[in-house]
């Protein structure tokens, strides 16, 4: 079994929804388990403003899937839930991302491990310390320090 932690993103139909939705299927999704899930952040959008805000949440899960198979898995349900691809950093009814996969990193033209933006992202760094207060991201500093670092930040509130 390996930890995974995956982000999650929704703007559209009624986002609050579209996340507890996409998190709860997590638990069941082939030979995976839901083990943590952080608390629903709004925050503006990065990229166009002129769409809705965000709900973000992260959850820790437990896997047998290699990456590609849980990345397969994760296209099915956001197609499940009606994803339809509109503009870059654009508005989503909903969006699943591996931030981590154990301490792999991938970088091929489908899977970019750890996720390449993790980073500079308060809407994915401050749910998943809240989860996971010591996480270890491969090739970066504490994720506190992380926190600290952050030049543009776009959470508004914890629902
Ligand atoms: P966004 O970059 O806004 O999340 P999409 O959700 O449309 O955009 O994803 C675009 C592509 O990103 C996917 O087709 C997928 O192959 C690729 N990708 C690369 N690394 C990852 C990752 N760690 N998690 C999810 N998708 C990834
Ligand atoms: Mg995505």
């Amino acid at each position: 079994m390996t930890l995974a932690y995956i982000g999650i993103g929704s703007n559209l139909s009624e986002p609050t929804k579209q996340v507890r939705a996409a998190i709860l299927n997590l638990d069941s999704l082939p030979d995976t388990d839901l083990i943590a899930q952080s608390s629903l952040y709004c925050s503006k959008p990065q990229g166009p403003q002129d769409q809705p805000d965000f709900v973000n949440a992260v959850a820790k899960i437990n896997t047998k899937l290699k990456p590609l198979e849980l990345l397969n898995e994760l296209q099915q349900q956001e197609k499940e839930q009606g994803k339809v691809k509109k503009r870059h950093w654009g508005e989503r009814v909903i969006d699943l991302d591996i931030l981590l996969f154990a301490d792999e990193i991938i970088s091929s033209e489908k899977l970019t491990l750890p996720h390449p933006q993790i980073h500079l992202r308060d809407f994915v760094l401050l749910p998943l310390a809240e989860i996971e207060t010591k996480i270890v991201i491969p090739n970066q500093p504490p994720i506190t320090d992380l926190i600290k670092q952050l030049v543009e930040t776009f959470v508004e509130i914890k629902i």
